[in-house]
């Protein structure tokens, strides 16, 4: 039940993806008069969709964690009062191809058979993934009791500390230790085959390799894909996330606005005043005020969209290492270009460093037939890579072009080593790169994914919901980053319960 205190108060939330659509719904059941301004033309930033030629195609996440009983997502829809999407078990959970091998490293959904293929493919390696299963096992109970990580005031420590348990404590030795150290303590840093096992994984999550991502973080990153949790397909498309939140949100009082941009965040003294928003078509400008402002932003674009100096937090954005950017090529193919028995999403290692993002690596999704996303007879094929966004910024037009295309002609012949691509299957084929994440999700130089998960950046050394400006949070995958759309939806709900603690409101 919502107090009046919460019916009183407005909330403004800079950004429809997911994490800024979460936290509107949760606030919106609640009480609070809340207002989505979205930039799009649509809402689901990173997690949206386009359609061309009869595909849709899922414009960045393809596979979603947290929709089993007790994930996430599941909690959310339920707390909402809303239906799940529909959604299929991805199983293998990825089928991993290291370089010149023909028969994949499937991830299987199954606890007992990844056991089984672990140990064919990494014999000696059972301690290792002993460890990581306890380790993960701990930090899942933990993050099932709702802690607020990093705290910053008493309130978010009371959380911290009532979801600690004596079995928590038994992962402090390992917060500082990487991957990397932990298979060399383990006598394994000789293994080549499971490190670049593990780099190629890791990199799709953590944005960094075995070396520097945080070990804690990996239990969790590399466990997430076997029963009870699981990777799931959504049924449509992707877009669904985002539009059931859009009806929970309207269905308890809150608006959404798209082709609006919020120019400027307001502050005085510390607190936060309101929101300066930019018509994107008409380019009529108005302020807003609100009590409360959620920026669904990265961390990067809130620095430049406060107007006021932030010289602490400055320092810290700043020390970041870079961030990724990704290089996305969408195929509508006929379904003969598929080969039998094709898993869900697969991931390519390639021998030599070619053009393709920082390690030559491809990440494939694959529709299945009747999930409607494409026309009859034909599957989207979705391949991405992480990729440095300077180079793309730095290039003239030309260069930008030239470097484009050969980013799109080598990922089409790469992937034609697998799949059977030529003129006759291939109906549809684009490309983004970081620049064109830049345009359509306002996301500064095309960055994606969030913060890398090094072991001084992981969980309790991250940016916090609560920004240095009273009643100004961040939500998203600044904030949890490496897990998705279930990490950006973990963020949401501390930052709903954060603000409903602060204003007394039930949760
Ligand atoms: C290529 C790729 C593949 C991925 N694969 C997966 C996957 O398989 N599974 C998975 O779970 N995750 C995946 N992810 C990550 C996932 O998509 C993101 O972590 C998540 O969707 C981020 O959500 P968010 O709410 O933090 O931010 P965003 O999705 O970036 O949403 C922010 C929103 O704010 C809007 N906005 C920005 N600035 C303004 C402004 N000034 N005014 C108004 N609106 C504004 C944007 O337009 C956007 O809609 C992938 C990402 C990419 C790029």
């Amino acid at each position: 039940m919502a107090s009046n205190n919460a019916e009183s108060q407005s909330v403004v939330v800079v950004g429809a993806g997911i994490g800024g659509l979460t936290t509107a719904a949760l606030l919106a059941q609640q009480g609070y008069q809340v207002k989505v301004y979205e930039q799009a033309t649509m809402v689901g930033g990173c997690a949206s969709t386009f359609r061309r030629r009869g595909f849709i195609f899922d414009v960045g996440a393809t596979q979603v964690a947290g929709l089993e009983p007790g994930g996430i997502h599941h909690r959310i829809f339920r707390q909402l009062q809303v239906d799940l999407p529909e959604a299929t078990l991805c199983d293998p959970a990825c089928a991993v191809f290291l370089p010149g091998e023909k028969q994949p490293i499937n991830v299987w959904h199954n606890p007992d058979q990844w056991q089984r293929e672990r140990e064919r493919q990494f014999p000696g390696s059972g301690r290792f993934w002993q460890l990581l299963q306890t380790l993960f096992q701990i930090s899942w109970r933990f993050q099932a009791r709702d802690p607020v990580l990093p705290p910053r005031n008493a309130w978010d420590l009371g959380q911290l500390l009532q979801a600690l348990r004596p079995d928590t404590l038994l992962t402090a030795p390992f917060v500082t230790l990487t991957v990397g150290d932990t298979l060399r303590l383990l006598g394994l840093g000789a293994d080549r085959r499971l490190k670049t096992f593990l780099d190629l994984q890791l990199k799709l999550y953590s944005q960094v390799g075995a070396d520097e991502t945080a070990l804690l973080y990996a239990a969790t990153a590399l466990s997430v894909s076997q029963a009870p949790q699981g990777l799931w397909h959504l049924q449509g498309s992707m877009q669904t996330l985002g539009d059931r939140l859009v009806e929970a949100l309207k269905h308890y009082g809150g608006e959404v606005f798209c082709g609006q941009r919020v120019e400027q965040i307001h502050c005085d003294q510390g607190q936060v005043q309101g929101v300066t928003v930019r018509d994107v078509k008409s380019g009529e400008v108005r302020r807003e005020q609100a009590q409360q402002v959620v920026a669904n932003l990265t961390v990067q674009n809130l620095l430049k969209a406060v107007d006021q100096p932030l010289p602490g937090y400055h320092q810290r954005v700043t020390n970041l290492p870079p961030s990724s950017g990704a290089f996305v090529i969408y195929l509508g193919v006929r379904e003969d270009a598929i080969p039998p028995d094709c898993a869900p999403h697969l991931q390519f290692l390639y021998n030599g460093s070619g053009p393709i993002g920082e390690n030559n690596s491809l990440f494939v999704s694959v529709s299945k037939p009747g999930d409607g996303r494409a026309p009859k007879n034909c599957r989207t094929v979705i391949a991405s890579s992480f990729t440095d966004v300077a180079p793309w910024w730095d290039a003239s037009p030309e260069e930008y072009q030239a470097r484009k295309q050969s980013y799109t002609q080598t990922a089409i012949a790469k992937l034609g080593e697998y799949f059977n691509l030529n003129e006759s299957t291939i109906v549809h084929q684009e490309s983004a790169t970081p620049r064109t994440f830049a345009r359509y999700t306002a996301r500064e130089q095309g960055i994606v994914g969030g913060v890398g998960q090094r072991r001084f950046t992981f969980g309790p050394f991250g940016f916090a919901p609560r920004t240095p400006i009273r009643n100004l949070w961040l939500v998203g995958d600044s904030v949890h980053p490496g897990e998705g759309t279930a990490g950006v939806s973990y963020s949401a709900l501390t930052i709903a319960r954060q603000i409903c603690a602060s204003g007394a409101t039930n949760f």
